[in-house]
């Protein structure tokens, strides 16, 4: 199992909460693909494994050209081995789908489409600066399932101020009287150089209380469990074992290469960075300059993503595999602390594996914060 990431980072405009790395200004796009291609041809020999996912993110990959993305998925394609059963998911935003946007995406290989619909409220999207309304959001999904895609992720966000919890049920229904099959609900997070950030930093923008962020976790939940969702992971949620493999493989640490500026890379105890800006991405590799930062992993950084890579998801920590990553006395503090939590009402321990509960999934943030330990 190894994947492949693609960062498209550009955006026709930017939502006010958004700390992914990206850019508003599409003049350097032709450039930019040109140099992806190199990057994919530069890193071929990084991975050995079969490809079993590739996943295009951003940003917004819709915005490329159909032909763009078929020159890149080909040049993956051309280097790299790839499984016969691959998943292979693009970004999408509403505004950028119609018929024949599908049509071609299935053509040029592309099997799995996640949604950036966030929302089906309007006055909600305009909130955010969503491009979309919900109009588009709803048409995105019945133009995607009628032109052949059967693997459909949405994202929807939560605890939103001035979102009634009656707007978020209704989000929520929306998604289980459609044929979606995954979903990525997350909680609204205020970075500091965010839109709304900058707000907060003014006292103008107030985030909701906790106990009503409980209640729309709560929504969330008995939602998943009274419609046969899977809730695989913190914030992710699957039906008919539609289960993202992409996620999947980072969660169980297989390697995975990342192309594109701010794109990270994990392969054989190494991890890579990408520089994070288009221009000097650009210019890096057109005049063959380094573009990346690499570390070895320590024992540390092992045992802290191993917790805060397993713990959010269904599979939980395994103490076996754990206890060959850290050192003795480590281990029995943590697994002191982990019995501590378990008292508490917010996981299990079963047959060697550690898994949260939903209680213990509200606060799995903190919980992670309490396990993972300094170098
Ligand atoms: S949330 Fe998505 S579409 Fe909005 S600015 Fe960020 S990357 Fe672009």
């Amino acid at each position: 199992l190894a994947g492949i990431y693609v960062h498209i980072p550009y955006c026709k405009t930017i939502c006010h909460y958004c700390d992914f790395y990206k850019t508003a200004n599409t003049s350097t796009l032709d450039k930019f693909v040109e140099c992806i291609l190199m990057e994919i041809e530069l890193k071929k020999d990084f991975i050995f494994e079969n490809i079993s996912t590739i996943y295009f993110g951003g940003g917004t990959p819709s915005v490329l050209e159909i032909y763009q993305l078929e020159r890149i998925l080909n040049t993956i394609s051309k280097h790299y081995q790839l499984d016969k059963d691959i998943e292979i998911t693009i970004e999408i935003n509403p505004d950028d789908s119609d018929p024949f946007f599908f049509q071609e995406l299935i053509r040029i290989g592309f099997n799995r489409l996640s949604i950036g619909i966030q929302s089906f409220n309007d006055s909600i999207l305009k909130y955010l600066n969503r491009r979309h309304n919900a109009k588009a959001a709803l048409k995105s999904i019945e133009d995607a399932l009628e032109f052949g895609f059967q693997n459909i992720s949405i994202d929807l966000i939560y605890g939103i101020p001035n979102q009634s919890f009656d707007d978020f049920n209704s989000d929520l229904k929306r998604i289980s009287d459609s044929q979606v099959n995954h979903l990525s609900a997350y909680h609204l997070g205020i970075e500091d150089n965010t839109y709304f950030g900058k707000l907060k930093a003014k006292n103008r923008f107030i985030e909701i209380d906790e106990s009503s962020s409980r209640i729309f976790y709560d929504l969330l939940i008995d939602w998943a469990s009274n419609n046969n969702f899977d809730h695989y992971e913190v914030s992710n949620f699957a039906r008919d074992n539609k289960i993202s493999r992409h996620n999947k493989s980072y969660w169980f640490s297989a390697p995975y290469i990342g192309f594109g500026p701010s794109a990270h890379s994990f392969f054989y105890n190494k991890r890579s960075f990408n520089i994070a800006n288009v221009k000097y991405y650009i210019d890096a590799l057109e005049s063959k300059n380094s573009f990346s930062e690499e570390e070895s992993l320590s024992f540390t950084n092992k045992y802290n993503e191993y917790i805060m890579l397993r713990l959010r998801t269904k599979w939980g920590i395994d103490l076996l595999e754990l206890s060959k990553i850290i050192d003795s006395n480590n281990y029995l503090k943590i697994i002191k602390r982990i019995n501590q939590f378990k008292e508490s009402g917010y996981l299990s321990i079963s047959n060697n594996k550690v898994i949260l509960n939903e209680n213990g999934s509200f606060i799995s943030d903190y919980i992670i914060r309490e396990l993972i330990i300094s170098e």
